[in-house]
């Protein structure tokens, strides 16, 4: 049997029809959904991950406001323009771009953030309400992913998930929130021993590594659910998706699966916010 492909290009596409829809529902009772962005430093790879932020943003008709700071910035400015943002009413979510240069304090930048316009889900107050089961933003790429999971109406109750990663803003938060779905969750990490054996039992595996093809295909249980949310330049993600098609039951493609839910959730829980004034 052919292993259900997790289709997050197309239900991002789907999802960004009805934001538009509320999104000019708003805009008419005189409230315009805006994200504010901030960059600081010039690192490439945070630039474009910001271009395409913002380039969602106006194609759904919300407003985003560019912040960009030298990458001399210091905690004390950063936060100071946070407080700014937090205070702005015309400001419904605000995106802290990870990484900040070395000399930032980037858990303190983050933890300024106002709870209520945590739209990325990056403060420990979101990830502590999110833990509890209280409503909070979720931090976006594991969200994204338990949206792809609830729209393919897989049941993950019961279920012996893996999460390989362990990072904030990903490894961790999917942890909690698969707990949260009654699954029965391990974390690994880099410290983990014998990872392959762990992964062997696994009736749901989530790789949020950031090596390439990091778990082999054969360590794969047979019609496991195969999340793979990493992404690298030579377009492959954390786990070698060879023969993924007769192996899984589901599985996410890399390209084409868990990225394009991260920027939709940005989007989705910024217009949540919105649309809660
Ligand atoms: P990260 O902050 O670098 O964290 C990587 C995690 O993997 C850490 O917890 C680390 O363990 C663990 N790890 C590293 N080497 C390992 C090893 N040899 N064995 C087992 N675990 C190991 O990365 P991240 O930000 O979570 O991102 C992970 C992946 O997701 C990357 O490929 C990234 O590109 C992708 N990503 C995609 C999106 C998206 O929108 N699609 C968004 C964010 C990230 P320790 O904690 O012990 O160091």
């Amino acid at each position: 049997m052919s292993a259900l492909k997790l289709d997050g290009k197309e239900l991002s596409r789907v999802s960004e029809d009805s934001i538009k829809n509320r999104v000019s529902d708003l805009i008419k009772k005189g409230v315009k959904p805006t994200l504010a962005t901030i960059l600081v430093g010039n690192d490439p790879a945070s630039e474009t991950y910001v271009k395409m932020k913002r380039n969602t943003c106006a194609r759904v008709g919300m407003e985003s406001i560019a912040v960009e700071m030298p990458d001399t910035t210091t905690t004390e400015e950063l936060l100071l323009k946070i407080q700014e943002l937090n205070a702005n009413d015309k400001v419904h979510g605000i995106l802290l771009q990870h990484p900040v240069p070395s000399q930032i304090d980037e858990r303190k930048c983050f933890d300024s953030i106002g709870v209520n316009k945590d739209v990325d889900g990056v403060t420990c107050l979101g990830f502590g309400n999110m833990s509890m089961g209280i409503d909070a933003y979720g931090s976006c790429t594991p969200a994204g992913i338990i949206r792809l999971i609830n729209h393919y109406n897989l049941n993950v109750e019961g279920l012996n998930a893996v999460v390989v990663g362990r990072s904030p803003i990903l490894g961790k938060p999917m942890a909690m929130m698969l707990l949260n779905l009654n699954a029965t969750v391990t974390i690994c990490h880099s410290r983990t021993k014998d990872i392959e054996r762990i992964i062997q039992n696994a009736d749901l595996v989530v790789g949020a590594v950031g090596i390439p093809k990091f778990i082999k295909s054969n360590w794969l249980k047979k019609d496991a659910i195969v999340i793979d949310a990493g992404y690298h330049p030579e377009k492959c993600g954390d786990i070698d998706l060879d023969g993924i098609e007769e192996n899984a039951s589901a599985y996410t493609p890399v390209p084409g699966g868990v990225g394009p839910m991260t920027i939709n959730t940005l989007v989705l829980q910024t217009l949540e916010s919105a649309e809660k004034l």
